[in-house]
């Protein structure tokens, strides 16, 4: 596809809030625009997620996928593309993106908001059982069993509280004396159920797969094992990445979590979205 000299080309590779924000700002401002995601690789944090309550607008909170379905249907129609694969690689120099499927994109400007994603955890014997990252996504899977979550941020206490819904009981271990959270809400919240037990000082040493199939967590405070049926680890996050090569200046943004230190809040990856598109949109008028 070459580079069409009467309408301004951009790629957005990422479909969370940040993407879509700025995939819908260009469009309104007359950009051929398409967000580019894989999803099997890069599903944003936000379907992750259950409900959403500081975002603004929604006083009573909001279904955080139902959110990203109403960015998806907005940026859609004012024109924004869709195409179900990942960006691979870009040379700015050629205004080109290698895409998954070996195809080549070529365009005017790329934005990079391909997200964060959860950090790995690993301990002995972790290789033996699957850790998930997402409590929305796999939490049904151990309705009316037990399970651990790992971590004692703001997602861990949200998992936490998403699977006291559905499990017997939650053990959530905590490495310090204190949460890492920006707020008190979840954690008051996860301190009240009955079904969540808040372990401090707490971290898993090693881990046995019981012959009933039931994993045992060796804990290293001589607390005795814990026994349950899932294991949730919510440590934090690290940022996604696409190589770039050649002069990214005026051809490649980047915006999001993907940036470093980003503040990981909805609001602030649609604020930085809509910069990253304003940004563009101004280069392009001035050439
Ligand atoms: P955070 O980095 O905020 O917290 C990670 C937690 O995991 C901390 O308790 C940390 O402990 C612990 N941890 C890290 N490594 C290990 C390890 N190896 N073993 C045991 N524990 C470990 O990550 P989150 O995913 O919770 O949050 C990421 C960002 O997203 C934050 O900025 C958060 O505010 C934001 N967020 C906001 C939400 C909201 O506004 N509702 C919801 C979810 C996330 P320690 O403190 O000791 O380092």
């Amino acid at each position: 596809m070459g580079i069409d000299s009467s309408k301004k080309t951009a790629v957005v590779a990422g479909a969370g809030p940040a993407g879509l924000t700025c995939a819908l700002y260009l469009s309104r401002a007359g950009f051929e625009t398409t967000v580019y995601t894989d999803e099997e690789r890069s599903l944003s944090q936000l379907a992750m997620t259950e409900r959403i309550e500081n975002y603004p607008g929604f006083p009573h909170g909001v279904d955080a996928v139902s959110l990203l379905d109403l960015m998806n249907e907005q940026a859609a129609c004012y024109g924004t593309g869709y195409d179900p694969a990942g960006v691979d690689s870009i040379d700015a120099d050629l205004h080109a993106a290698k895409l998954s499927t070996g195809k080549e994109v070529r365009a005017d400007a790329f934005v990079i908001a391909v997200g964060a994603e959860p950090a790995v955890f690993s301990f002995p014997g972790s290789d033996r059982i699957g850790i998930h990252t997402c409590a929305v996504c796999d939490g049904s899977l151990y309705a009316g069993l037990d399970t651990a979550v790992i971590g004692g941020g703001d997602t861990a206490f949200g998992d936490a509280l998403y699977l006291a819904g559905i499990c017997r009981r939650v053990t959530m271990l905590i490495r310090r004396d204190v949460a890492r959270v920006s707020n008190d809400i979840a954690l008051n919240a996860a301190m009240g159920k009955e079904n969540i037990d808040i372990r401090w000082k707490t971290q898993i040493s090693s881990i046995e797969v019981a012959d009933d199939r039931r994993i045992m967590l060796h804990l290293d405070n001589g607390d005795s094992p814990l026994t349950v049926d899932g294991v949730f680890s919510c440590i934090g996050v690290k940022p996604r990445s696409i190589a770039v090569t050649g002069e990214k200046n005026g051809v490649v943004w980047e915006c999001g979590d993907c940036r470093p230190n980003a503040a990981r809040q909805v609001s602030c990856a649609v604020g930085d979205g809509a910069r990253t598109a304003l940004e563009i949109i101004s280069l392009f008028q001035m050439k």
